[in-house]
């Protein structure tokens, strides 16, 4: 046993299925990870033992000790009150106003911090993904909804208790399709993962002589995010309307947001993003028809995400350094 000079970092990305965890050097180099499972079952004290856990975990299998660690950031779902440390609410888990930081400070015996996991995610991929190199980006994840986070000059936008920066759910369709919040028309809606694969499918309902039906076999229960972008590639060209329809939605939330806060740049992760340029070309021209202010103007980059699954630990390094 010595007196060990290197300080350490450890940054969880927490989730309802299992939380995974980052041991970083100070300056933010991820030297290993681990993972361990989560469980609704084991409420709020009995997880955030697990996480205690792994914090241990991850220090030791990364040749350092818990001692060493300077302090834990953390991604957590739900309505995270960054501030204070304190989840307000996250309803997967039932949790409703619990001492976040405070309770995991006490079985680590590390400062702890915490914000929500998608702008936490946003935070990592605009300091050490996609985006590093402006000062200002907003972060869309396309999945079964759309989420998201606001980064500017290097810190998170939340508002008022974290509560704001929710991207996924401005209404792009004035008594739209009904939303799990209570408002009809979200861009989640009409923007996300699932909703293409919606829209994806009533195409393919309409038009039984498109190759997607090729695609999947037959069995429409197969389509998926790939299906009308893999179809239009071969030139489908009910794909190809989708494809055309789908970006024009996911557009508008875009154009939205750069109205209103001009970033330099805007990310897109979740699988979607692995479509490259045959959804970023049009995506660009799509939005840059709708902005106020042209981007031969004043530049506006559109990009895919770089770090996938890695966004979370690498956002929850960055919220120890911010802090
Ligand atoms: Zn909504």
């Amino acid at each position: 046993m010595g007196w060990s000079m290197n300080k350490y970092i450890v940054g969880i990305d927490l989730g309802g299925m299992s939380a995974k965890a980052g041991l970083f050097s100070l300056s933010g180099e991820l030297l290993h990870c681990a993972r361990a499972k989560t469980d609704k079952k084991d409420g709020f004290e009995g997880t955030l033992d697990v996480l205690g856990a792994l914090a241990k975990q991850v220090a030791k299998e990364g040749g350092a000790d818990i001692t060493d660690v300077q302090a834990i950031g953390v991604g957590s779902p739900g309505v995270v009150d960054s501030r204070t440390g304190t989840v307000l609410r996250w309803s997967n888990f039932e949790w409703t106003d619990v001492p976040f930081a405070k309770t995991l400070s006490k079985k680590t015996n590390c400062p702890v911090f915490v914000a929500n996991d998608a702008n936490v995610a946003a935070l990592g991929e605009a300091k050490f993904g996609a985006t590093a190199q402006y000062q200002s980006s907003i972060l869309l994840t396309i999945g079964t909804g759309v989420g998201g986070g606001i980064v500017f000059d290097g810190k998170l936008i939340e508002g008022y208790k974290s509560a704001g920066a929710e991207l996924g759910h401005i209404t792009i369709r004035e008594g739209g399709i009904p939303c799990a919040c209570g408002r009809c028309g979200c861009y989640e809606k009409y923007a996300s993962a699932s909703a293409l694969i919606l829209q994806t499918r009533r195409a393919m309902v309409e038009d039984l002589d498109s190759s997607m039906w090729q695609l999947v076999d037959g069995k429409i229960e197969n389509v998926d995010g790939k299906t009308a972008f893999a179809a239009a590639r071969q030139g489908d060209r009910t794909a190809k309307k989708v494809i055309e329809q789908f970006v024009g939605y996911l557009s508008e939330g875009i154009a939205d947001f750069v109205n209103i806060l001009r970033p330099e740049a805007i990310v897109l992760g979740g699988g979607i993003a692995n479509e490259g340029e045959d959804l970023f070309v049009p995506l660009r021209k799509a939005v840059d028809k709708r902005t106020y202010v042209a981007m031969d103007i004043v530049p506006l980059k559109i990009v895919g995400a770089k770090l996938g699954n890695t966004a979370g630990m690498y956002g929850a390094y960055c919220l120890t350094q911010q802090k």
